[in-house]
């Protein structure tokens, strides 16, 4: 790769976009297993996504990045 940053996958549009200018997005996602059992399991993972700068200004990322970002420094005392 000729020491290019490497490409990851738009998860909206599947274009390929070099790490360095895509958006990561950690999505929330849960899972049941419909087991109607004791053990039926509920579980949730964060898996992190890539998205073009574009899909990432239509999704609204930024906004939720910029809402994340004001909680956390809230959070902090600023
Ligand atoms: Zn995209």
């Amino acid at each position: 790769m000729r020491g290019r940053s490497t490409l990851v996958t738009c998860e909206s549009c599947g274009r390929a976009v070099p790490r360095d200018k895509a958006v990561i997005y950690e999505k929330a996602i849960s899972f049941n297993t419909e087991l109607k059992t004791a053990n039926d399991v509920r579980f949730f993972e964060r898996r992190k996504v890539y998205y073009c700068i574009s899909c990432a200004k239509h999704r609204g990322i930024f906004e939720i990045k910029k809402r994340d970002a004001i909680r956390k420094a809230a959070r902090r005392g600023i």
